[in-house]
């Protein structure tokens, strides 16, 4: 029996599941798995270029092809699934086995971002593809059994839930104050400093008022920018320098360069939306509340999206604020200041 391969729509919370009977069969990696890295130097995914610093693949188990199958059923009233058209690639962030943004020289993290840019401008010219959504899951702690240091990209062929929530409240406010809500908690966070952690020339980082999870952390660009597409050079460096702070401060946050698992998420606005109505920005997510409490998102997150933060944010702001000063003083260079 071939698997099921579609999109299905929630007609409740008005949102698409992909459905990717297929990634079942998966593999789940052991700690001390002697199967070969398949992102490292000379497997065959890479083949036999060593002439790279970042890479992008096909993801070997995409959740969204190209050329998918028709959906399992027939369309009806209630039931109407959609094919699961899209792309789903694998971004392999350095040769090196080991380590994260932290260890790689800013230009390398630069380099990173340039290649998510040119993937971007690329899948959205395809016609099927109306959002691409950037993001890197690292730990096994959430399921990330391979180790070496790579982000993904899924080329969508709708606009996720969450992004058109953002765009609402983004076009909401703009409409009510005349400004973009993001460069007006920018402009407050600057004069206030309550919440910021770090700041260069073109972003700053934050531990947003709204924080859901445990020392979330969010980045903001100064400039009204909507999509990374839109970052000159010199932008990129520096939010390639903001991601660089920010894994520091995960990898010192509880004891000294121990890492811990966390989501980096890029939110940018849907390509065919009005410039003022989103404001790019990344979002951090991590489950700790302490070296070995972890938060976990249970009945009242996930069953009615309500979220309890279970630490006193006037701490966790004085703990990230000391560990952006320990955390940058690893870094060989750095183009802004700890608060
Ligand atoms: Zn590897
Ligand atoms: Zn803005
Ligand atoms: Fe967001």
């Amino acid at each position: 029996m071939r698997h099921v391969n579609e999109l299905r729509w929630d007609p409740l919370s008005r949102e698409w599941i992909i459905v990717a009977g297929h990634r079942s069969k998966r593999p789940w990696r052991e700690k001390d798995s002697t199967e070969k890295c398949p992102f490292c130097p000379g497997a065959p995914e890479i083949g036999s270029r060593s002439d790279w610093k970042v890479i992008v693949l096909p993801n070997k188990y995409p959740a969204l092809i190209p050329n998918p199958p028709e959906p399992s059923i027939v369309s009806s009233k209630l039931m109407k699934p959609s094919k699961a058209q899209g792309i789903c690639e694998v971004v392999i962030e350095t040769p090196s086995h080991e380590g994260d943004f932290d260890i790689l020289p800013l230009g390398h993290v630069v380099e990173y971002i340039n290649t998510l840019v040119n993937e971007q401008i690329k899948l959205l010219k395809k016609p099927f593809i109306k959002y691409v959504a950037i993001f890197k899951n690292k730990g096994r702690e959430i399921g990330v059994s391979l180790t070496h240091p790579h982000s993904q990209i899924y080329g969508l062929p709708f606009i996720p839930k969450k992004i058109l929530d953002e765009y609402e409240s983004f076009k909401t406010y703009y409409k009510e104050h005349g400004i973009c809500l993001l460069c007006d908690i920018v402009r407050e966070e600057i004069a206030t400093k309550k919440h910021i952690i770090y700041e260069n020339k073109y972003f700053i980082i934050l531990f947003p008022f709204y924080a859901k999870w445990p020392y979330e952390i969010h980045v903001y660009s100064k400039k009204h920018i909507s999509s990374l597409t839109q970052l000159n050079i010199e932008e990129r460096t520096h939010l390639a320098d903001t991601i660089r702070v920010v894994v520091s401060i995960y990898n010192n946050l509880f004891e000294k360069e121990k890492e811990i698992p966390y989501i980096m998420v890029f939110h940018q606005k849907p390509p065919e939306a009005n410039d003022n109505y989103f404001h790019l920005h990344l979002e951090f997510y991590q489950p700790y509340r302490d070296k070995d409490k972890k938060k976990y998102a249970a009945g009242i997150e996930l069953g009615f999206g309500v979220f309890t933060h279970d630490l006193d944010p006037r701490e966790e702001i004085v703990k990230l604020r000391e560990t952006c000063k320990r955390a940058t003083s690893f870094l060989d260079e750095v183009l802004g200041k700890c608060y």
